[in-house]
């Protein structure tokens, strides 16, 4: 069952020229339209550039939408007014790449926790009888504290204390926990490990997949590293230029990865057994001035002349693995 359809998404903005001061139109999303299934962990994709940071603010509301819809449980999240955004975003929550500048400094843990609780105050999330949070006792507030902090693997003293007093690990543990308060239903998680020690990483993964499993979470996880992404991901989505050109669950991708630039990607992993033929050369191009054809093209080394003139359309194959590759039709 789908809990998010995306559906001919379109992102753009627009920058200035830093030489000549003219504006130019940065297409951040193209035609994008993805299914994610409620309990699972999508990752999404891509080298740095490729649109998968635009993509999960578009989901949360956090940029403005060209075009397309952003269908949640039904309702297209586009339309929403405040009052419905706030519910909305209470279901979903995001965790950022960076825990030691997303939390405020100045802040104790039990402040940091507490804040989404007071802004979303007349909500109804821990109570059966509807009791909204602002009735809640200080007592009770600080035991749904105590619970999200057990929930993360911390001790309830981290309540006084402030995020300087932790490790990176911890901290984003107390960013997945400030997350966790509001009960979300799907969380998005962009580069939650790419600031922390390899050997840290593995523990934040295992976290997150142990509150999918616990909780019945859909996670969205956006990342760059392909080794980290096999770890935890049930599906795999591969962003280029703000287009999916390839999309399958992860052993598939891994497996049997039907498009040039996924196959690049996982080239690029480094392996003890394996010699490293590195096949994915140049820089992404501009999403200023993005190429005709397959956007791809000017750095496949599979290119052939009907690539440089029309788009290929991704192409389903058995068990919803698709890819965007004329290759496949040979
Ligand atoms: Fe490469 Fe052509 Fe396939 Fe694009 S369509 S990935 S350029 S072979």
């Amino acid at each position: 069952m789908s809990i998010l359809e995306i559906k001919n998404l379109n992102v753009e903005y627009t920058t200035k020229s830093t030489v000549l001061g003219k504006e130019k139109t940065v297409r951040a999303v193209n035609d994008l339209s993805l299914d994610v299934k409620k309990g699972e962990i999508i990752a999404i994709a891509g080298e740095s550039g490729c649109g998968k940071s635009t993509l999960a603010n578009a989901i949360a509301r956090l940029t403005p939408v060209k075009s397309g819809e952003i269908i949640f449980h039904g309702i297209n999240i586009l339309d929403l007014n405040s009052k419905q955004l706030k519910i909305y975003r209470q279901s979903l929550q995001m965790v950022f790449q960076n825990p030691y500048s997303s939390l405020n400094p100045k802040m104790k843990i039990g402040d940091i926790l507490k804040e989404p609780l007071i802004i979303n105050n007349d909500l109804c999330i821990y109570s059966e009888d509807y009791r909204a949070l602002h009735e809640f006792s200080k007592g009770e507030i600080e035991e749904i504290i105590r619970q999200v902090l057990e929930t993360v693997g911390l001790d309830k003293s981290a309540m006084d204390l402030y995020p300087h007093e932790f490790s990176g690990g911890q901290r984003q543990r107390i960013a997945i926990a400030r997350a966790l308060i509001l009960k979300p239903e799907f969380i998005i998680a962009d580069e939650p490990v790419s600031a922390l020690d390899v050997s840290i990483q593995a523990q934040i993964i295992n976290l997150l997949v142990q509150l999918k499993n616990n909780y019945n979470l859909t996670i969205m996880f956006i990342s760059h590293d392909m080794n980290v992404i096999r770890h935890i991901a049930d599906r795999i989505a591969i962003m280029y230029l703000g287009q999916i050109v390839e999309i399958g669950n992860t052993d598939n991708i891994f497996k049997n990865p039907k498009h040039p630039y996924t196959k690049a990607l996982l080239e690029a992993v480094p392996r003890f057994d394996k010699k490293q033929d590195t096949i994915l050369t140049g820089d992404i191009p501009s999403p200023t001035n993005l190429p005709d054809g397959c956007k791809f093209h000017t750095r496949c080394v599979n290119c052939m002349d009907r690539c440089t003139k029309e788009e290929p359309e991704l192409k389903i194959f058995h068990g919803g693995h698709a890819a965007a590759c004329f290759l496949n039709e040979l």
